[in-house]
């Protein structure tokens, strides 16, 4: 379909199809219909294709073909530098915005010559966090991740009495979340060698990655005022890959009895394109039905509509000596993001209920998504079942645990009849040796 020169376009229409012609291939992550926004060089930017496209230089070159609800309030969002002001916009401003963009993008766009001349490669742009992110916290949402670990660490008692009651989660720490691409030191802490102690201090013998889904607030509530779980899904500006990386055995040890701490806070890496909501309204589902003895789930985390996401998600590991080679990363896990027992909503509500303050920019994972199968298993604890059946990588070695040059690359797509796949692109992370 193509865009008549002059007027707004719907990315929501699956049969839009952009000049760009990266953005039309079938397999790729970013076409018109996603237009997730980044952070390329300390301003927001929109990713088309193998493409990215500077919102600062649009506005400059006077291109948008129907004005925001202020261009004033617009350049006062693109300086805030990550796409907290973007999210802090008018949502009807926000509509348009990614509007214009598609406009200017689709097939028959008046200003094609002069965008072309704006786009970059991707491969060549850095990028960053893509939000000030002022909270982390990380739930615990999987029912098989929280059964498997369960079972690991409390063989006779896996699921606590409140885990399908109440949606677990941590505060987690947001100082340390890093960009995609960033090196990850191999953390030091207190490891034991049986359950008693003493422990010794030294480097994490037992590091592991953990696939999550996380999501960035897009609309604050006021301290003491919660959010209903009815309108959760309209506060979530929209979703990255996360990768959560942990010491097993540093929080074997520190765990009891105030849950994660330093096993946790050294790294959290996400990936660098947020996915609005809008892009991903065509493949929300509903939660998974609850068993019938299963709890009735109480009134303020009930959400009939549903916000899961039918995201399929894969962890992929390379050491280094495949690197060097040119050998591709091995396909370690495949599972997906539906079936996980508590669904975003339920996370964003439940958070706001006791009246804290959700603000812009706050960022809330999913915790491990885990299948019911040993391929949908989200890290290396569960999938090498603590390490007693090894996973084998392209080089020929295995792997309990990751070794220092590991990479660690977490890729998410939506597919459905009749759309262009959905994409989030890459969330990667080498392993550095410890620190002396
Ligand atoms: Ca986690």
């Amino acid at each position: 379909m193509t865009a008549p020169a002059s007027q707004l376009a719907s990315p929501e229409d699956p049969a839009l199809r952009s000049w760009v012609e990266s953005a039309n291939d079938p397999a790729g992550d970013f076409p018109i219909q996603n237009l997730p926004y980044g952070v390329v060089d300390d301003g927001p930017a929109v990713r088309i294709g193998d493409r990215v496209l500077a919102l600062r230089d649009v506005l400059d070159a006077g291109l948008f073909v129907k004005k925001l609800s202020s261009d004033t309030d617009f350049l006062i969002a693109l300086d805030v530098g990550w796409l907290n002001g973007i999210a802090e916009l008018d949502p009807s401003a926000q509509t348009m915005l990614r509007q214009n963009i598609a406009a200017l993008l689709a097939h028959g766009s008046a200003s094609k010559a002069r965008v072309e001349r704006m786009l970059r490669p991707a491969a060549d742009c850095e990028t960053a966090v893509p939000f000030l992110v002022g909270d982390y916290t990380d739930f615990y949402a999987s029912l098989h991740h929280a059964t498997n670990v369960g079972s690991m660490f409390r063989p006779t008692n896996p699921l606590l009495p409140n885990w399908k009651h109440v949606p677990i989660g941590y505060h987690g720490r947001a100082s340390s979340i890093v960009a995609s691409g960033t090196p990850v030191v191999r953390p030091k802490g207190q490891t034991v060698a049986s359950d008693e102690g003493p422990p010794s201090f030294g480097p994490s013998k037992l590091m592991d990655y953990e696939l999550e889904v996380g999501f960035f607030v897009g609309r604050s509530n006021p301290l003491g005022e919660s959010v209903p779980v009815a309108e959760a899904w309209s506060r979530i500006f929209g979703f990255v890959l996360v990768n959560d990386w942990s010491a097993r055995d540093v929080q074997k040890w520190e765990y009891q009895p105030l849950g994660p701490f330093l096993a946790k806070n050294f790294a959290t890496t996400v990936s660098p394109w947020v996915v609005v909501r809008e892009a991903l309204e065509p493949f929300r589902v509903p939660g998974p039905p609850r068993s019938a003895d299963d709890p009735k789930v109480l009134a303020y985390l009930d959400d009939p509509a549903g916000s899961n996401l039918d995201i399929t998600l894969e962890v992929h590991i390379a050491s280094a000596a495949m690197r060097e080679k040119g050998m591709p990363p091995t396909l370690v896990s495949r599972g997906g993001f539906r079936d996980m027992f508590w669904t975003p909503a339920q996370m964003l509500a439940h958070h706001a209920s006791n009246g804290c303050n959700m603000e812009v920019g706050d960022l809330l994972a999913s915790g491990t998504v885990s299948g019911p199968t040993k391929e949908s298993r989200g890290c290396l604890l569960e999938r090498t079942w603590r390490g007693t059946e090894p996973i084998a990588l392209g080089d020929g070695t295995e792997r309990k645990f990751l070794q220092d040059g590991d990479e660690v690359v977490i890729r998410g797509f939506c597919e459905a009849p009749g759309r262009p796949r959905i994409g989030f692109g890459e969330c990667r992370g080498v392993i550095l040796p410890a620190k002396a």
